[in-house]
């Protein structure tokens, strides 16, 4: 009978002591007091023309919509710096690579536009990388593969989403597969110059780094920070390198909100998805919104430029326009901010944005301890479900 009746909190003990170090790690991340929107698009900057009118309209369309304090939608753009001068790479008399930064004369329509929506607060630029590859790699790749070859050297700017998938990550090597890590004076030379070329084009430092295709290293990170940048945007994890089969890869471990990474960067995760061309609607805006709501976790929406170019882009516009008006109705308390404002944020512990008593951490704890893989389904089975209940009772 005593046997029997110990069993329970047997269980309880053992199931609690297997989640353990992801509880204490939940119970770490920041709670935030309201619902907070951000809009993430990457691959904008240095390429086709046809951006300039894109960005005008996604300028004029975010200055339709207001917060509670006025304030409009920020749209943080991952700027790519420069791209393949393809011109010049086919004029030379031996192959070698060659660019067009986005300061060039060339690209003013697109720079003009990104500065008037950066004047009137509606996009954030972000660091996404001189190029979205590494070109040396780009220019060994073009050696074999005839794609590349006329990537490189065709007669418009170029689409870095053209490129094979695994060339596009910049912070390794994937001239072969698994590819192979950059030397670290390569990284610490790459990131000197793309930190002075977005100095130099926006009169800023870039504070916030969103690596292409997700893949970066300690010593990337050690660079970027050494250069000013204080926070990195991660899908709630680091991808290191491309496998045998060209996919990004990495250790797995799960990476959470306001973690620091080498020289105490900051990690903010971004892992809601808004691409309208592949089919998604202002409905799945708003259902990453409700989740992250009910977690206390801000909502970064990832979103790219190609969504907003051709022949899906009007319809991008309307959903887009549909998930900031339902966003606003459906939250009265909701925030516009920019994913340097959220990190900003968490590292000062901001009381008007960020929870500090006990309840509300706790009811957004015991929220995010349900979704953990298996655990809500351990908790029933064991019974641990009843005093979390309970402790959910207390804190409402
Ligand atoms: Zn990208």
């Amino acid at each position: 009978m005593i046997t029997l009746l110990l069993l329970p909190p047997l269980a309880w003990a053992l199931l609690l002591a297997l989640y353990a170090k992801r509880f204490i790690a939940l119970w770490h991340e920041p709670v935030w007091c309201c619902p907070v929107l951000v809009i993430e698009s990457d691959d904008w900057g240095a390429g086709m023309l046809s951006q300039a009118a894109a960005l005008d309209d996604l300028r004029q369309l975010l200055n339709c919509h207001c917060d509670h304090t006025r304030r409009h939608p920020v749209m943080t753009l991952g700027i790519v710096l420069a791209i393949a001068d393809t011109e010049a790479i086919r004029a030379a008399t031996d192959r070698k690579y060659l660019s067009i930064v986005l300061d060039d004369a060339r690209l003013a329509p697109v720079l003009t536009a990104l500065r008037t929506g950066i004047v009137e607060g509606v996009f954030a630029p972000q660091l996404h990388g001189m190029e979205h590859y590494w070109p040396a790699a780009v220019l060994v790749a073009a050696q074999t593969d005839k794609r590349v070859e006329a990537w490189l050297t065709g007669d418009t700017l170029p689409r870095t989403e053209d490129l094979p998938s695994p060339l596009q990550s910049r912070w390794t090597a994937a001239t072969v597969l698994p590819s192979l890590p950059l030397s670290i004076s390569e990284i610490n030379e790459a990131v000197a110059t793309e930190a002075r070329t977005f100095q130099r084009i926006f009169g800023m430092t870039a504070q916030v780094a969103v690596p292409t295709t997700f893949v970066w290293n300690d010593e990337v990170e050690r660079a970027w920070s050494a250069h000013g940048v204080r926070c990195i945007v991660t899908p709630g994890m680091r991808l290191e390198y491309r496998d045998a089969q060209g996919r990004p890869a990495g250790d797995g471990r799960k990476i959470l909100n306001g973690e620091c990474g080498q020289n105490d960067v900051l990690y903010v995760v971004r892992d809601q998805y808004f691409e309208p061309a592949l089919g998604h609607c202002a409905e799945q805006g708003l259902a990453a919104l409700a989740r992250q709501t009910a977690c206390a976790r801000p909502t970064l929406l990832e979103t790219h430029r190609f969504n907003f170019l051709g022949e899906s882009a009007s319809v991008a516009m309307q959903e887009l326009n549909n998930l900031l008006d339902k966003a606003r109705a459906n939250y009265r308390t909701l925030r516009f901010l920019s994913t340097q404002e959220i990190a900003e944020a968490m590292a000062h512990k901001d009381t008007e944005l960020i929870e500090t008593s006990l309840r509300p951490r706790l009811r957004a704890w015991l929220v995010r301890i349900h979704i953990l893989p298996r655990f809500t389904k351990l908790a029933r089975f064991t019974g641990l479900v009843w005093p979390l209940r309970l402790l959910g009772k207390w804190a409402a």
